[in-house]
């Protein structure tokens, strides 16, 4: 039995491509000295999994920015704008992903989308009618040939792979900008992929992957005619290379007959998320002896250490279908942190339940030791293993298992019904109509983060940096009564982050040193870990609410990160399900929300940034394997406050449109959400859907200092009352103001309020 890995992280164990992608950014080093650091790293990973004894190990898995950019640029998929900038490929490379403004000229980036159900982005392709699709770069060779000969060094351990984005992927994700389709382009695309698999062949490679992803969402019969129709040519023409379909993120079960007929070399299928992966194997027909199951075992989205009772459950089962197996990751490794090692502080009571990058490539190769023992539930790495997973594991609260069990049905509904309720707000609040607001973050100013970071560092007293964020609260107070906003906010000051905030009040979570994970080209991202049950030991922001509350009689929003939003921008535990650490979080909110309340706050917002993120991939499972607890989730959140406390939710940056109806389930009374990017398309399936709750569409995108005109804000509040009732209307900019800079965040403020004035003196 072998081993194999889809992918390795890529920007470098200290994040050193990022550090010097940024530097070469500000010409303070050479496209020499990038491409040298990007060697090292290559080298760097290719050794560490032919010394951890990796049989295939993945090359042409790096990227200067993103794998889907590459091979656009593979493809000649450059735009016109970027090629017009006449630099030298790496800039125009750059230019595609970041933007470019100087000399040559000022284009804006391409668009960047979340990489199926993960927080990576990947940069979309643009296809334009007159794009001549060819076969314009030699990275995957070069790369094949450098992985090769470091390999070869080594004493040929491990075998090259190159890897590929698959033409299937890669036409689902591109954007037809003219009036061509995918169709006008599939032959070309699929011709490319061609030469680039008998070049591959010509240099050596014995086995060539293409990853598949987008095989394991919802297919028509469309989708399905065009992937075979890629793949049999493909498969035609090639020659000695053996070619690995490797599909990842969920299962294939509306195109596993077609991939078994195919006659690929080698078919990857991911055993951890795939829900059906191991029904389609075990319930099909046997594999044919000379195709390769690659099967996807070792978590490559998740840290945990690897339950090797349960994988060999898995691979006794396989074994019966398929002759030939390859133990793998579930995915690219890409999605987790490189090694434990850089966790200098962490206790080894922890330790041991982890397995990054690194550790999981050790996994692996102890997998294969137990698969090829005698008796493999005998072996020594499996009864350690055993012996881990038996004992009773550190972090659990038996406070908070009864407490969650002990939840009834009636506490994820909240009384009376909305509309009594928004009846008695009105009369609470008296606020006028079309009332303002802003989504909770005032600008982070250097002051502000030097403020927190001394406090952290013991450079200054508690109070001290208590005081210090007072002033500034005192301030966004005062500018927000001068101002005229109706529904203030304290500014979120003590927050770093939304949810490293609340992580670090609950108990039952942990913090990493360096887990960083790559987010999207230079930017990484540390997710904080859930580490046991999770519970409220005090309140959390309470103090700060109050004293805002203090300073002003008008109405000051409490600010909370909702539970969905919580988990799913965390590193999730496995030993328990995600619907039932969500209601672990859940109460603890619901803590402070009451909390809040009794302090005398009328109203309280539970941003839910992140809902969307974790939605199935394939429609059929969105409601039985998430909103079912999701939406729950948040109900519980809220469902114990009076009538008369008003609450809001937000949402930014996502796909809302198809899941209006189970937003409008939250329940909430007031939803504010990113609008001004999507041309106000979400007012038509508000519409559509009869949205109850009142709602706040972005007037303005707060991700640049450009400031709004009032002319321009109150154009949009007025296409906006075409689909909204005045009395459910709400103005509010996008999102929060964090990463903006004072001047522009006032004068957009008082501009954002004189068109709310504006367009209330027109309303009869
Ligand atoms: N309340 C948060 C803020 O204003 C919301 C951030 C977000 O939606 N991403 O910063
Ligand atoms: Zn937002």
């Amino acid at each position: 039995m072998k081993t194999s890995v889809v992918g390795f992280p890529r920007i470098g164990a200290l994040r050193e491509l990022k550090f010097a992608s940024e530097k070469y950014f500000r010409k303070e080093i050479s496209l020499q000295e990038l491409e040298a650091c990007g060697a090292d790293l290559r080298a760097r990973h290719i050794n560490e999994q032919s010394a951890a004894g990796i049989d295939f190990i993945p090359c042409n898995d790096f990227s200067f920015y993103d794998g889907v950019l590459d091979t656009a640029v593979l493809l000649n998929a450059v735009p016109a704008r970027y090629r017009d900038l006449n630099l030298p490929p790496l800039d125009i490379y750059f230019a595609m992903a970041r933007g470019y403004q100087g000399e040559a000229g000022d284009v804006k980036a391409l668009a960047m989308k979340k990489w199926f159900n993960t927080n990576y982005h990947y940069i979309v392709p643009e296809i334009e009618d007159d794009t001549e699709i060819k076969l314009a770069a030699t990275k995957p060779f070069e790369e094949f040939a450098e992985a090769k000969s470091l390999l070869e060094k080594n004493g040929g351990k491990g075998c090259a792979k190159p890897v590929l984005t698959g033409p299937f992927t890669f036409l689902k994700l591109a954007r037809f900008t003219g009036g061509k389709n995918i169709s006008d382009f599939a032959d070309d695309v699929t011709s490319v992929f061609i030469q680039v698999v008998s070049r591959l062949e010509k240099d050596g490679a014995l086995w060539i992957q293409f990853d598949e992803p987008a095989l394991v969402m919802d297919l028509t019969a469309g989708d399905k005619e065009l992937f075979c129709s890629i793949y049999r040519k493909i498969l035609g023409a090639k020659g000695g290379s053996k070619i690995l379909l490797q599909t990842y993120f969920g299962d294939v079960r509306d195109c596993y007959g077609e991939i078994r007929s195919l006659g690929f070399d080698g078919i990857g299928l991911d055993f951890v998320e795939g829900k059906k992966s191991l029904e389609l194997v075990s319930g099909g027909e046997n594999f044919p002896p000379e195709t390769v199951l690659f099967a996807g075992l070792v978590n490559g989205k998740n840290i945990w250490r690897n339950d090797y009772s349960k994988t060999i459950d898995i691979i006794e089962k396989l074994c019966k279908k398929a002759e030939n197996i390859v133990i793998g990751t579930s995915c690219s490794l890409l999605h987790v942190p490189y090694t434990l090692e850089n966790e200098k502080k962490m206790e080894d009571g922890y330790r041991k339940y982890f397995a990054f990058a690194s550790e999981k490539l050790k996994e692996l190769s102890e997998l294969r030791s137990i698969c090829q023992s005698d008796n493999p539930r005998l072996q020594e790495f499996y009864t350690a293993n055993k012996s881990l997973f038996d004992s009773p594991r550190p972090g659990l609260d038996e406070a908070v298992r009864n407490r969650c069990a002990s939840i009834k049905k009636e506490d994820f509904t909240r009384l009376p019904e909305f509309a009594v309720r928004e009846k008695i707000q009105k009369q609470r609040l008296n606020l006028p109509l079309l009332p303002t607001t802003t989504i909770g973050s005032f600008p982070q100013t250097p002051d502000v983060k030097a403020n927190r970071a001394a406090f952290r560092k013991g450079e200054i007293s508690e109070n001290q940096y208590v005081s210090f964020n007072r002033k500034k609260i005192a301030d966004c107070i005062a500018f927000q009564e001068k101002t005229g906003l109706d529904v203030l906010v304290h500014g979120e000051y003590e927050r770093n982050d939304m949810v490293e905030y609340f992580g670090e009040c609950l108990d039952g979570y942990i913090f990493t040193e360096r887990a960083w994970v790559q987010s999207y080209g230079t930017r990484c991202v540390k997710p904080p870990v859930v580490w046991g049950d999770v519970s409220r030991a005090k309140p959390m922001t309470v103090v700060w609410s109050q004293y805002a509350k203090s300073l002003t009689a008008k109405p000051v929003k409490g600010m909370l990160t909702g539970p969905v939003t919580i988990l799913n921008w965390s590193f999730p535990r496995e030993d328990i399900a995600l619907k039932d650490c969500v209601m672990q979080i859940a109460l603890a909110i619901r803590d402070e929300v009451l909390d809040l309340e009794a302090a005398g706050i009328s109203v309280i917002q539970i941003d839910e940034a992140a809902l969307r993120e974790k939605l199935p991939l394939r429609k059929s499972d969105w409601q039985e394997d998430y909103l079912s607890w999701a939406i729950p989730a948040f109900r519980l959140v809220h469902s114990g406050v009076k009538p008369e406390t008003q609450i809001h939710t937000h949402m930014c940056y996502s796909e809302f449109t198809d899941i209006i109806p189970a937003i409008d389930d939250m329940d909430a009374d007031v939803i504010t959400f990113e609008a001004s990017r999507s041309d106000l398309q979400i007012l038509d399936a508000l519409k559509a859907n009869n949205f109850k709750t009142e709602v706040g569409p972005g007037v303005y995108d707060i991700h640049s200092p450009r400031v709004p005109s009032v002319e321009e804000i109150a154009a949009a509040l007025r296409k906006m009352l075409e689909k909204i009732p005045e009395g459910k209307l709400w103005v509010n900019p996008d999102c929060g103001l964090k990463t903006r800079g004072t001047p522009e965040t006032e004068a957009s403020l008082k501009n954002l309020v004189a068109a709310a004035r504006l367009v209330r003196g027109e309303l009869k």
